[in-house]
C-alpha cells in the first residue's frame, strides 16, 4: 500500500486586495513514499532528488510544503517562497568555505572528519541567494529606492505574522545552515523577511537576506537583498551573539546589496477605460477640441 504526503496545514489572510497564503507540513522523507515513476505525480523526495541533481545531500531538514505565498489578487501577481526553488540556487561546489577560510577550516576541523567535504565536493553548507519566486509582475527594474525602516519602525497594528522554515541542517554539529522566511501584515503595508542564515563555528559568518516591502498605496513592491559575509576570527564578536540571526547579522560586513522595483500590472479597468476614451477622442475630433479648450 502506497503512503501519500501528509497534507499540508494551509492559513490564508486576506487585506487590501492582497492575499497571504502559509502552508506548513513535515519535513521530507528520507525515502520514496509511494510508488513513482513517470506516470505518476512524483512524492516530494523524488521530486527534490530528481530537481536537485547538483546536490548529493539534501539538508537535514528540508520542509518540502512549506511556502509562504503573497498574492495580489486582481492582477495575479506572486512573491512565492518555498524550499525547493531556494535549493536550486545551491552551487554545485564549495566556493565560499573553501576560498575563503580553508586554511581556518582544516586547521579547526581536523578531527571532525568534515575536512575532506570542503575540497572538491558540493556545497554542503547549502548557501543560496534565493530572493523568492515572482511570477506575473509586469516590470521588475533596479531601484535607487531603499525599503523606509524608519516606517516599519513606527508603532503598528500587526494583523498578520507568520514564520516558514524552508530548511535547516545542523552541519554535523559544526554550525547552522537555516533557510526561513517570516511576513507581517499591517494596515498600512506589508514587510517579509527571507533569510539563509550560515555560520561555520570559529570559521564564518554568512547571510542572505531579501527584504520585501509594499506600501498599499502604491503600485509597486520594493526588494531589497544583501549578501554579508566575514571571517569568525576577524569579527571578533561573543559568542552568544552568534547563536542569535537577528542580532549578529547588521554586524556582519556587507559584501553586495541589489534594490529592485517590482511593477504591478497596469489595473485593467482602469486601462479599458482609457482605450475607451481614446477611441472615443478619435472617432469624435470634435470631442478632443474641446479638450484642448
Ligand atoms: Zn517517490
Amino acid at each position: 500500500m502506497s503512503r501519500v504526503d501528509a497534507p499540508s496545514r494551509n492559513e490564508e489572510f486576506t487585506h487590501e486586495g492582497w492575499t497571504f497564503r502559509c502552508s506548513t507540513s513535515h519535513i521530507l522523507p528520507s525515502q520514496c513514499t509511494q510508488p513513482c515513476d513517470s506516470n505518476t505525480k512524483l512524492c516530494s523526495y523524488c521530486l527534490f532528488t530528481k530537481e536537485l541533481p547538483q546536490l548529493p545531500h539534501l539538508p537535514e531538514m528540508v520542509y518540502p510544503n512549506n511556502r509562504l505565498e503573497i498574492v495580489h489578487d486582481k492582477s495575479g501577481s506572486v512573491i512565492e517562497f518555498n524550499a525547493l526553488d531556494a535549493l536550486k540556487l545551491v552551487k554545485s561546489e564549495n566556493k565560499s568555505v573553501k576560498i575563503a577560510c580553508a586554511e581556518d577550516w582544516r586547521r579547526a576541523r581536523q578531527d571532525t572528519g568534515l575536512v575532506d567535504k570542503t575540497i572538491g565536493e558540493f556545497d554542503w553548507t547549502f548557501s543560496t541567494d534565493y530572493c523568492g519566486t515572482m511570477k506575473n509582475w509586469a516590470k521588475e527594474e533596479e531601484t535607487q529606492t531603499v525599503i523606509d525602516t524608519n516606517k516599519l519602525r513606527q508603532k503598528e497594528e500587526i494583523l498578520l505574522y507568520k514564520e516558514v522554515t524552508l530548511f535547516e541542517d545542523e552541519l554535523h554539529d559544526n554550525g547552522i545552515a537555516l533557510c526561513s522566511v517570516r511576513i507581517r501584515v499591517m494596515p498600512s503595508g506589508y514587510f517579509a523577511l527571507l533569510r539563509y542564515f550560515l555560520r561555520v563555528d570559529g570559521v564564518i559568518l554568512s547571510v542572505y537576506d531579501t527584504r520585501v516591502y509594499h506600501d498599499f498605496t502604491t503600485n509597486y513592491v520594493l526588494t531589497e537583498s544583501t549578501h554579508r559575509e566575514g571571517k569568525v576570527s576577524e569579527m571578533k564578536l561573543p559568542i552568544y551573539k552568534m547563536n542569535e540571526p537577528d542580532e549578529v547579522t547588521p554586524l556582519i560586513p556587507l559584501e553586495k546589496t541589489i534594490l529592485l522595483k517590482l511593477i504591478l500590472p497596469a489595473d485593467k479597468g482602469k486601462t479599458f477605460f482609457f482605450r475607451y476614451c481614446m477611441v472615443k477622442l478619435f472617432v469624435f475630433p470634435k470631442l478632443y477640441f474641446l479638450f484642448k479648450v
